[in-house]
C-alpha cells in the first residue's frame, strides 16, 4: 500500500493562496504557487487583517504575530529584537507583524488589551501568548518552548 506523504497546509503571506507542503520540507524552500513568494521568510513580515483571518482559519504551519503600532514606544523598541529572533529559525517557523492601527480586526478578535502582544500558532490553534517587549533571547526562547509544547 502507498501512503500519501505527510502535508500541511501553509498560507502565503503575500496573496493568501493556500499551498500543500509537505511537512519534511523547509518552509524557506517552498515558494507559492501562485505569486512565487517564498512561504517562509527568515525577517518578520508585514501582514493584514485579510491575510491574518486566512492564516488563522487555514494555516497548519507554526508562526509568530506581532500586535504593534507605530505610536507604541515599547513596540518600537522591540522591532530589532524580533527580527533578530525570526533569524533564528530560518524561516521554518514565520514571524509575522500586525499593525494594529491599521489593521484592527486581528488584534480585535485576539482580545488584545495591551501592545506589544505575541502569538504563537501552530497546528491551526493559538499555542501561547506574551504581552510587553522583550528583549531577542526571551523572545527565543519563548517561541522554542511554545513550539516544543504544540
Ligand atoms: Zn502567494
Amino acid at each position: 500500500m502507498v501512503m500519501a506523504k505527510d502535508t500541511r497546509l501553509i498560507v502565503c503571506s503575500q496573496c493568501a493562496t493556500i499551498n500543500r507542503m509537505p511537512t519534511d520540507r523547509k518552509l524557506s524552500d517552498g515558494k507559492c504557487a501562485k505569486c512565487k513568494s517564498v512561504l517562509g521568510e527568515p525577517r518578520p513580515v508585514d501582514i493584514s487583517d485579510k491575510i491574518f483571518a486566512k492564516l488563522q482559519s487555514r494555516d497548519q504551519g507554526a508562526y509568530v504575530l506581532d500586535v504593534w503600532a507605530p505610536w507604541c514606544e515599547p513596540c518600537r523598541m522591540m522591532a530589532p529584537s524580533y527580527a533578530e529572533s525570526a533569524k533564528k529559525f530560518d524561516g521554518d517557523i514565520r514571524f509575522f507583524k500586525l499593525n494594529s492601527e491599521e489593521h484592527p480586526q486581528g488584534s480585535a478578535r485576539l482580545n488584545v488589551r495591551g501592545i506589544p502582544a505575541l502569538f504563537f500558532f501552530n497546528g491551526g490553534k493559538l499555542v501561547s501568548q506574551k504581552s510587553g517587549a522583550l528583549p531577542e533571547h526571551a523572545i527565543t526562547k519563548w517561541v522554542r518552548e511554545s513550539f516544543t509544547s504544540s
